[in-house]
């Protein structure tokens, strides 16, 4: 029977799905992260499946291996804006959409507090999954409806967090030739909790329903993002990202198991990994101020999904310069207040949680430290390109 270890439960919502007795539901805990729960435990068959299939224990998961890396853009800047990075995940879920496939991706519930996966048919069902969500996604009976799509024959392709696609593998138990899978480069969402309660303090804040939510808003360029929320009254709310209580919680806040994350290092599961191309310098021929996605191929059929790509620059990368972020091989560390934290967000809500002494220091130093950082980086830069100036 399901014995849940908080630590590794990466809220994938399988063994809600695969357990034949239905008796396990995911329930949110007191932090907003969703944990399975089973609701009549003399129900249990003791079939064990919800223990043997999970994808953070003893699952069979078929690795892959990096292969070779790509980037690249939208060149259309309006649609480079509207995506997280440069677009990749967009316009690999074009292509199946052309080739009358559906694309499975996340979206936000119509008041943006959750967020959740759905299947796109059309190019308009695509523009809700523009644009990173920081929390996770419910699942629900997400698995079942690829398996069925999958079964008619339909080319299916699923984008998702690393566990996600792991998940999808195991509950589909076997490989389908229709099936194109792509994992996200990740570390780690934030609580559901904190989605929702930043968009109702917005909502109480500019009395009005918010209809358009971007965490990663391009106003300068893709760095630094901004928040910005548009209102049924006219209204906008702009931010960067990093200023904002979202961003603190999203440094602060993780669910437990990101931080022994199980998907991290070259061996990968899905048939591509995409990314930001953060490791790319500005002054690559390659680069563009609005946003540049990696995608790192894992199989043959990775290389499929970048054939063809209409109205986006792709370019061959370096494997090793595209394997230079720490994201994808290191689980996030969990911050030392992260408890006290939690704590605070439980008892008074995000905007105490976020004004705490030691929270504020720690908010200051890292950014202090980024700031050094860069200024390292500007200084290193100049110097070499004063020692390789050409002599007169
Ligand atoms: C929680 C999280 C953490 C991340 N951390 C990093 C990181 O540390 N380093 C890094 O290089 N990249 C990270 N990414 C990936 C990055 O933010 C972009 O999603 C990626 O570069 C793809 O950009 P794009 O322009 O190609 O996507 P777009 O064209 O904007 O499309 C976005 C795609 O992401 C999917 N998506 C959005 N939110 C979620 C979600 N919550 N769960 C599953 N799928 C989702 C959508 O369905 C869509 O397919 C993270 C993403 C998430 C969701």
């Amino acid at each position: 029977m399901l014995v849940i270890n908080k630590i590794e439960c990466c809220g994938c919502e399988l063994c809600s799905n695969i357990c034949p007795a239905r008796i396990i539901k995911m329930k949110p805990d007191d932090e907003g992260f969703l944990y399975p729960e089973i609701l009549d435990k003399g129900k249990c068959i003791e079939c064990d499946k919800c223990l043997n299939l999970c994808p953070v224990r003893n699952a069979p998961i078929q690795k892959t291996h990096n292969l070779e890396a790509y980037s690249g853009f939208f060149s259309d800047n309006n649609k480079l804006k509207l995506s997280a990075s440069g677009g990749l995940a967009s316009a690999i879920s074009e292509r199946i959409i052309k080739k009358n496939g559906v694309v499975c991706g996340v979206e936000y519930s119509e008041d943006f507090t959750s967020a959740f996966f759905s299947l796109a048919t059309t190019f308009t069902d695509l523009e809700k999954f523009k644009t990173s969500k920081y929390i996770q996604a419910n699942k629900s009976k997400i698995y079942k409806e690829v398996l069925h799509k999958l079964n008619q024959g339909k080319i299916v392709l699923f984008i998702g967090l690393p566990c996600e696609v792991a998940a999808m593998k195991v509950f589909l138990s076997k490989e389908y030739e229709n099936l194109y899978t792509c994992d996200l480069i990740c570390h780690g969402p934030t609580s559901s909790k904190v989605q929702k309660e930043f968009c109702e303090i917005l909502r109480s804040r500019y009395n009005s329903d918010i209809i358009y939510f971007s965490l990663r808003y391009k106003k300068e360029g893709w760095k630094p993002p901004y928040i910005r929320a548009l209102f049924a009254n006219g209204a906008e709310y702009l931010e960067k990202f990093a200023d904002t209580c979202y961003g603190i919680a999203f440094q602060f806040f993780k669910r437990p198991s990101c931080n022994f994350c199980k998907f991290k290092g070259n061996a990968r599961v899905a048939d591509i990994t995409l990314g930001d191309y953060h490791s790319l310098k500005k002054t690559s021929k390659f680069y563009n101020n609005n946003g540049v996605s990696i995608g790192i191929i894992n199989t043959k059929k990775g290389y499929e999904l970048l054939k063809n790509l209409e109205g986006f620059v792709l370019s061959k990368a370096d494997l090793n310069t595209a394997l230079r972020n720490r994201a994808l091989h290191d689980s996030i560390k969990m911050k030392p207040n992260r408890n006290k934290f939690s704590r605070a967000f439980k008892k008074k809500g995000l905007n105490y949680a976020c004004r705490l002494g030691s929270v504020k220091f720690l908010v200051f130093t890292r950014r202090l430290q980024l700031r050094i950082h860069r200024f390292l980086a500007i200084v290193k830069n100049r110097i070499i390109a004063v020692v390789l100036r050409p002599k007169d």
